[in-house]
């Protein structure tokens, strides 16, 4: 991408982010939470549709002057609808943390039961780890694997457990969980004890849009909250998409499973929000109408296909995943088992390596999260890069060369380079 203006106005700022663009260019990442936003989600980013304030939903706004803000955030909504199959889409959380909290404060009453998936087992933070406000505000009670060899649910216990505490929300979603999840089961359960059923498809969102996995919306799930820069490929930003009737947000409904889009939309704003980042809802559109296409659809089979080849050739070498393997994006690597190091110190040796990926808990960890037992992994920001089966291979080789010892860190950074260089970044180079 060609900056005119930037360089000129600010060197110190375009220095650092030609810096970045470097970086990200001719290094491999491997964070499963990131990816490559392309150049039109960039654009619709960096316009002048920040100048505006817009609270208020489309056609019901505070300030004047928003025919096109209205026309935007109208189109996102509409494209959410349509490509998520659900009754409504807000699409102005800020992101997945303030989507989550949003969609909590809309259902529950303070002190109100959660019951979630555990953290180290897979769940996220905002999913009432103590350290949370949520967590502060509202009981998290909590579900597990049965088997981490295996990786399934104890659904077993997912419905003791809701029997017992009769929860308002049974919340599913994952940030490190490499499996697939029984919706239409956890759906069944919620419905039991009349709780509503929530899916924080944050990570897995491109995915179900590119129908490479299951929508939790049509298995019985009544809200998916999701961001919207994970494997969807969008500017940094969340929805909440939710079943029932859309209503007038200026008036507080009833809590009915029927009114939850009313609901959320009022716990965004005014509830939680202030003007929403118009600039990031035009490239929410964007990114929408992009994971629409049938190129998204073959993009997302591939994701799956390269961490199927990089897990499997992990494995091969000798590498002990957490579940023994992936059935999504990502996969968590059990770093003491592998090569007698903590997370920590297998994260800093491969980024010596241009290998970037990140330290994470592995079920029931005895080992503090900062230098936890294990690294995540995952393939959607390579594969976006055009890589296929052979690389991920070739990743997975490096990977165990360092890890293991038996590579020099700096000897593979230029070889990681070499592969870089022939699979260019989709958000492109900055250049003066
Ligand atoms: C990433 C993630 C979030 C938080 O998203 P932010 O945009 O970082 O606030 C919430 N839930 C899950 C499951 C996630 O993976």
């Amino acid at each position: 991408m060609r900056y005119r203006v930037l360089p000129e106005c600010d060197p110190e700022v375009f220095e650092i982010l030609q810096g970045e663009s470097k970086r990200q260019n001719e290094g491999l990442e491997l964070v499963p939470s990131e990816n490559y936003a392309s150049p039109a989600v960039l654009e619709a980013l960096g316009t002048l549709m920040t100048n505006k304030y817009s609270e208020g939903t489309p056609g019901r706004r505070y300030y004047g002057g928003q025919m096109y803000t209205d026309r935007i955030e109208s189109l996102a909504i509409e494209r959410a609808k349509r490509l998520f199959n659900c009754d409504h889409a807000t699409v102005q959380p800020l992101s997945g943390a303030a989507s989550n909290l949003a969609v909590y404060s809309a259902w529950l009453e303070l002190g109100d039961t959660v019951l979630a998936m555990d953290l180290s087992h897979g769940g996220h933070l905002t999913h009432g780890a103590p350290v949370t406000f949520a967590a502060k505000a509202y009981n998290f009670i909590r579900y597990k694997m049965k088997d981490v060899e295996t990786g399934e649910i104890d659904y077993g216990q997912l419905e003791a457990l809701a029997i017992e505490h009769r929860p308002k929300i049974v919340l599913a979603g994952f940030s490190s969980y490499p499996r697939q999840l029984d919706y239409a089961r956890i759906a069944g359960i919620a419905e039991k004890v009349g709780a509503m059923a929530m899916a924080d498809m944050a990570h897995i969102a491109g995915l179900i849009a590119g129908k490479a996995l299951p929508n939790p919306l049509e298995h019985g799930f009544h809200v998916m909250t999701t961001t919207t820069h994970k494997t969807l490929r969008g500017p940094r930003g969340a929805m909440a998409l939710s079943k029932g009737k859309p209503g007038n947000p200026l008036r507080a409904p009833e809590k009915t499973l029927e009114n939850l889009p009313t609901l959320i939309d009022r716990a965004v704003f005014p509830g939680m929000q202030g003007g929403p980042h118009m600039n990031k809802i035009m490239a929410i559109a964007v990114a929408l109408q992009e994971a629409s296409t049938p190129e998204f659809q073959q993009y997302t089979a591939q994701i799956l296909k390269n961490a199927k080849a990089l897990a499997h050739r992990l494995m091969e070498r000798g590498g002990k995943l957490i579940t023994n393997g992936t059935d999504n994006h990502m996969m968590v690597l059990e770093t003491m088992q592998s090569f007698n190091r903590n997370g920590q110190e297998i994260q800093e040796v491969l980024e010596k390596a241009g290998i970037t990926l990140n330290k994470n808990v592995t079920p029931d960890d005895p080992l503090p999260p900062f230098k936890p037992s294990g690294v995540r992994l995952g393939t959607p920001s390579v594969t976006s890069r055009g890589m296929m089966e052979p690389e991920m291979q070739q990743i997975a080789d490096w990977i165990m060369d360092v890890a293991g010892g038996k590579a020099e860190p700096e000897a593979v950074r230029e070889e990681v380079r070499a592969l870089c260089l022939t699979h260019p970044s989709p958000s492109g180079l900055v250049e003066p």
